[in-house]
């Protein structure tokens, strides 16, 4: 069928991208993930290893397949999983470690390889939010067994909802073939109609015709959830809930297209990256660290010690784009962290950067006078201990 081709052809024109042999694409990142899960036989009485600063989204499909996730802290500058902390969470039940590269800043890979090959448990990685990142050279996404990917609305590129797996495992890239036929559904009418529409508002808030136009969508959409990272909220209020679809066509011809373009989205990123550090640095303010080995693409800039609430509230008054991503261990701030086993104290650095990380945005949209204006609302706020 044509419409197979076209996600058979955006699958490998991302995959010849990254340099891996396979790829295999879903509805959502979160799906991908599951795949990958299901791929391994990862059930009932497993543990996976994850970072305790994430996004309910990575915890969830561990739920759903029955398994407890056990999350592990920080470090602070890099705001990765910290690898001197990943020995203590490792026990006899522990099936898999999930190494995500928070924003787009790479992860202590080789480290936390070494530590997973002593234990031989194998590794996969969260790069939803570092596509194009790279550490020694080499693009992030490439180490693990497997790695998994978000087209979501607020990544680097999106296909509005959009997941991809990579791997460059025969046996694996197989495993997840087959999980793809027997699980997942081929998305409704509905379901791609409802998308559709969602893309086009979000295509044309991204080059607004007028100001009154953008501020009515902005409002909208951000009522629906779609501008914040949040997905719509009640999915998570139930611990594993997931939406096991296939992606798209319409969602595969958009990711053809974004691939295209890729390189200079990364460009504007750097720009807009280096532009923020500077002015950012100009006010004495932290700026994210990135190991001097890696280049990291960002997907979002965060940003340590404004006043959130207060930044927040501003932001959202002046109609400037501020994420508040993460809102909590698990973001967003509803999540009812016990149903995922996360409890308060268990990853104290993650829980202090919650409270102080705001950030700020990097997508097509943004110009450098708009970044400008981002930077100049958190000056006005001042820094929280201020
Ligand atoms: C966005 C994201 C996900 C999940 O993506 P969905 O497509 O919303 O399921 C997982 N991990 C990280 C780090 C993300 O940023």
């Amino acid at each position: 069928m044509a419409s197979d081709k076209v996600i058979r052809d955006y699958e490998s024109a991302f995959a010849s991208w990254l340099g891996a042999r396979h790829a295999v694409s879903f509805w959502q990142g979160r799906v991908a993930e599951y795949a990958i899960l299901r791929a391994m036989g990862i059930g009932e009485g497993d543990e996976v290893i994850l970072s305790g600063y994430t996004c309910v989204a990575v915890p969830n499909p561990i739920k759903h397949v029955g398994a407890t996730p056990v999350y592990v802290d920080i470090v602070p500058a890099t705001y990765n999983m910290d690898p001197d902390k990943i020995e203590a969470a490792i026990t006899a039940r522990t099936r898999l470690i999930i190494v995500q590269h928070t924003y787009g800043i790479p992860a202590e890979i080789d480290s936390i390889q070494a530590i997973a090959d002593r234990h031989g448990i194998p590794v996969i990685e969260d790069a939803c939010m570092a596509v194009g990142s790279t550490y020694h050279g080499r693009k992030v996404g490439t180490f693990g067994l497997a790695a998994y990917w978000s087209m979501q609305w607020n990544k680097t590129f999106t296909t509005g909802f959009g997941g991809i797996v990579t791997t460059s495992d025969p046996e694996l890239a197989q495993k997840i073939e087959q999980v793809w036929l027997d699980c997942m559904q081929a998305p409704s009418i509905k379901a791609k109609v409802l998308l559709a529409m969602m893309r086009l508002a979000h295509r044309l808030l991204v080059f607004p015709r007028t100001k009154r136009f953008m501020e009515g969508t902005y409002r909208w959409l951000t009522e629906a959830g779609l501008m914040g990272f949040n997905p719509p909220v009640r999915e998570h209020l139930q611990a594993g809930a997931i939406n096991l679809k296939r992606l798209g066509p319409g969602q595969a011809k958009a990711g053809i297209r974004e691939l295209a373009r890729l390189e200079s989205n990364i460009e504007h990123r750097h720009e807009l990256t280096a532009l923020y550090d500077s002015l950012l640095r100009e006010i004495g303010w932290p700026v994210p660290v990135t190991p001097s080995y890696c280049q990291s693409v960002l997907g979002r800039f965060p940003v340590r010690g404004a006043d959130k609430p207060r930044a927040r509230a501003e932001a959202s008054r002046n109609l400037v784009e501020l994420g508040s991503w993460f809102e909590c261990p698990l973001h967003p701030i509803e999540t009812p962290l016990a149903a995922y086993d996360y409890h308060e104290g268990m990853c104290p650095e993650s829980e202090k950067a919650s409270r102080e990380v705001v950030n700020l945005p990097l997508h097509r949209r943004v110009t450098q006078d708009v970044a400008r204006k981002c930077v100049k609302l958190l000056q006005e706020i001042g820094p929280a201990d201020a």
